[in-house]
């Protein structure tokens, strides 16, 4: 509500100065902030519809302008003006996509719904230009055959932007017939439209799937915030003096995990996972078929077997047998380890009186209590040693020994979009300024769920008086820690410490980039994840403990058995976790990898099948069933569930690059890994980025090992 009457006054303000002088939209003027960081505070939701209708208006001057040049394609009047077409677009969707994810309103979620369907239409039109693909087609087959005569010289980064800049289009259909391309946009458009009807859906389904208990002594177990949250959501829903929960994670979790209540969890439990699968006017078990069967369509008519094919052109796991080798070496480790754990569960299930054996609703539960038996941790002592203006220090910390990077605090004196977020010059080691980091950190209204990193400014390269200048990214964390309550200090969980430590590593990424081309920019999707994740590994090395994990009242270290009991306790339950993830993984593979579909297709059997096939353990479901399953219909990571594991196995070996050179700041492998790795945006593919910092391809073992997945025997 705060946040609604500040955004009244800002527009207010922009309202009067309108009428004393001509005002100029902030998106569409050269910024004279500091470091040229856009006024946020002045950008109203005008400003953007304007900005994107100019965008797309400039973006398609310029490719006209590319389409009617008489001279000869080259790589500098084609694929370059290419990649440069769409600068005030890019910054609009970038600047926008920030404000929606951190600081949204009903106003900017009606503009997004409006405006990426524009946008969506907008790259159809683009990347369907047979006379721009023509002229871009050109220029590849000049250069990758060898054509004698040809004069102009490529560099290693300019051979890779053709090359993306080339498969982008024919993967967009742009080589395609113009009967098939009415085909494949009508394919676009409906594929588009099912997904956003499946994610409304679950959204719905989500909030409002409710499970109400009569009595607090059904409660049992639950922690006290928790049935006081649920007492006041039944109160909303006009049920006082009854317990109510949805399905969004922070309600019904905890009753999973806690509550003793064996009827009431397999009442969360069923609730849960059959979101979208009701049989009611959400259900999106006919769209998850529809959107099966158009994928493969579509996939199909660009030429590939399947949809998964078609999606692994572009990952570095490359082909779905690579996908399926990898899901296939934790799988027998990981049911084992959760074997193992159902019998820790039956001797907890003993103790309760209970002969039956375990079902699903039952493992959160006994495990949790089994794992707190055994190493005994308090996590509310434990976060008393991760007040986060420590934990910003070891972040930092861990930064300069790696890297070289020095921290200098610039709040107030640079433009934010929210008064609570704290900003940094960011500088590297020769002391030229590296980026600009922005660190939001706490919930309010408005704010998106779970943490992010994303870049307010990309970096780029522009020419001045003839010399080429940087142009310093500006980079982002938005996150949900625990705020401070009153005066007192903000102490996080392990957890929240771990996602800090993990979204900065996405956001040295970004500050590191140091490419010439909007095309070489982005890494492979299954490549991701592999900074942000390393990152992680260091945020529990004594050495750094040593120099952060300090009591906010003592300031005494944490103590060293407090650590060892954690890392032990990590791996605790890492059976259940990578089952119901790998089954997750294997079934978004399974049904994005068929090549033909049978007529009566139905998604509900095709997943059960997979995991009849599979030999999931009974207790154990996929982590979301299809019918709730976002990342595989919602659109995102259609057959890219796997990218995380993926992603995982390529921290974890590389970490252990560190534990073999017996120094976990290494300055010669730190440089390695910054300029094979992080340095190069897409250049170079994810496998030969990753054999440039390691010597070799990543291998599974480190994984197995972290995750306590290796046999005991
Ligand atoms: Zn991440």
């Amino acid at each position: 509500m705060h946040f609604k009457s500040l955004i009244l006054m800002s527009t207010m303000c922009v309202m009067v100065s309108a009428c004393s002088e001509k005002r100029q939209n902030p998106l569409m003027t050269e910024s004279d902030a500091p470091y040229g960081i856009i006024n946020y505070e002045q950008i109203t939701i005008d400003d953007y519809r304007e900005a994107m209708q100019e965008g797309m208006r400039q973006q398609k001057a310029n490719i006209e302008a590319i389409v009617n040049n008489p001279d000869k394609p080259t790589f500098s009047n084609t694929i370059e003006a290419f990649d440069k077409s769409g600068t005030l677009l890019d910054k609009t969707f970038l600047t926008f996509g920030n404000m929606s994810g951190s600081n949204s309103s009903e106003e900017i979620r009606q503009l997004e719904t409006e405006a990426y369907a524009q946008l969506s239409n907008h790259n159809d039109d683009i990347y369907l230009n047979r006379a721009l693909f023509d002229r871009i087609k050109q220029v590849y087959d000049r250069h990758l055959d060898n054509v004698t005569g040809e004069t102009e010289m490529l560099d290693h980064e300019q051979m890779s932007a053709l090359k993306h800049i080339y498969q982008d289009f024919t993967r967009a259909g742009a080589a395609l017939t113009d009967e098939e391309q009415e085909k494949l946009r009508a394919l676009n458009l409906e594929i588009s439209n099912l997904q956003v009807q499946f994610s409304q859906n679950l959204l719905h389904e989500t909030n409002n799937t409710y499970v109400t208990v009569d009595s607090r002594e059904e409660l049992a177990g639950l922690p006290e915030a928790n049935i006081e949250a649920a007492a006041q959501m039944a109160n909303e829903q006009g049920q006082p003096g009854k317990f109510m929960f949805n399905m969004q994670r922070p309600s019904c979790n905890p009753v999973l995990q806690y509550c003793s209540n064996r009827d009431v969890r397999r009442r969360v439990y069923e609730a849960y996972y059959n979101r979208g699968n009701q049989g009611n006017e959400w259900d999106n078990k006919e769209i998850c078929n529809k959107l099966v069967r158009l994928r493969l369509k579509r996939a199909q008519l660009l030429g590939y077997k399947s949809c998964a094919e078609q999606i692994l052109t572009k990952r570095m796991a490359q082909n779905v047998e690579n996908v399926y080798d990898l899901l296939g070496a934790v799988w027998g480790p990981a049911v084992d380890k959760a074997k193992e754990e159902l019998a820790d569960i039956r001797r907890e299930m003993k103790k309760d009186g209970l002969k039956c054996e375990p079902e699903g609703w039952d493992y959160m539960y006994y495990c949790s209590r089994a794992k707190a038996a055994r190493f005994q941790i308090d996590e509310e002592k434990m976060s008393e040693y991760f007040e986060i203006n420590h934990v910003i220090e070891g972040i930092f910390y861990v930064a300069n020994r790696l890297y070289g990077l020095t921290f200098k605090e610039i709040t107030g004196t640079v433009p934010t979009y929210e008064p609570s977020a704290r900003v940094w010059e960011v500088s590297d080691k020769n002391g030229e300024v590296l980026a600009v980091f922005y660190g939001d950190y706490y919930p309010r209204d408005g704010k998106g769920a779970g943490a992010w990193m994303s870049d307010m400014r990309s970096q780029s390269f522009r020419t001045e008086n003839g010399k080429e200048v940087r142009v310093i990214p500006i980079v982002q964390n938005v996150c949900n820690m625990t705020k401070a309550s009153g005066d007192g200090p903000a102490l996080q969980s392990i957890d929240n410490v771990t996602t800090m430590f993990h979204e900065f590593g996405h956001a040295m990424h970004f500050m590191m980039h140091n490419v010439h081309y909007n095309a070489t920019y982005n890494v492979e999707t299954d490549f991701v994840e592999l900074p942000s994740q390393i990152n992680e590994h260091w945020a529990t090395e004594p050495e750094v403990l040593a120099v952060y994990a300090k009591h906010y009242k003592t300031g005494e270290v944490i103590p060293a058995e407090m650590v060892q009991k954690l890392v032990e306790s990590e791996k605790y339950g890492q059976g259940f976790a990578t089952v119901e993830y790998l089954a997750a993984a294997i079934v978004d593979m399974d049904i994005h990898s068929m090549t033909q579909l049978p007529a009566d297709f139905d998604v509900i059997a095709a997943e059960e099948e997979t995991l009849a096939k599979w030999g999931i353990p009974r207790q154990i479901l996929p982590r979301y069933r299809v019918t709730n399953f976002s990342h595989c219909m919602g659109g995102g990571y259609t057959a890219g569930y796997y990218c995380y594991l993926w992603s995982e196995v390529l921290d974890c070996d590389g970490f252990e690059a560190f534990k073999e050179a017996g120094n976990i700041f290494d300055p010669a492998l730190a440089e390695r890994f910054r300029k094979s790795c992080l340095e190069p945006g897409s250049i170079d593919d994810g496998l030969t980025m990753y054999r440039n910092f390691r010597g070799h391809g990543p291998d599974v073992s480190a994984l197995l090992r972290k995750r306590g997945l290796t046999p005991n025997k």
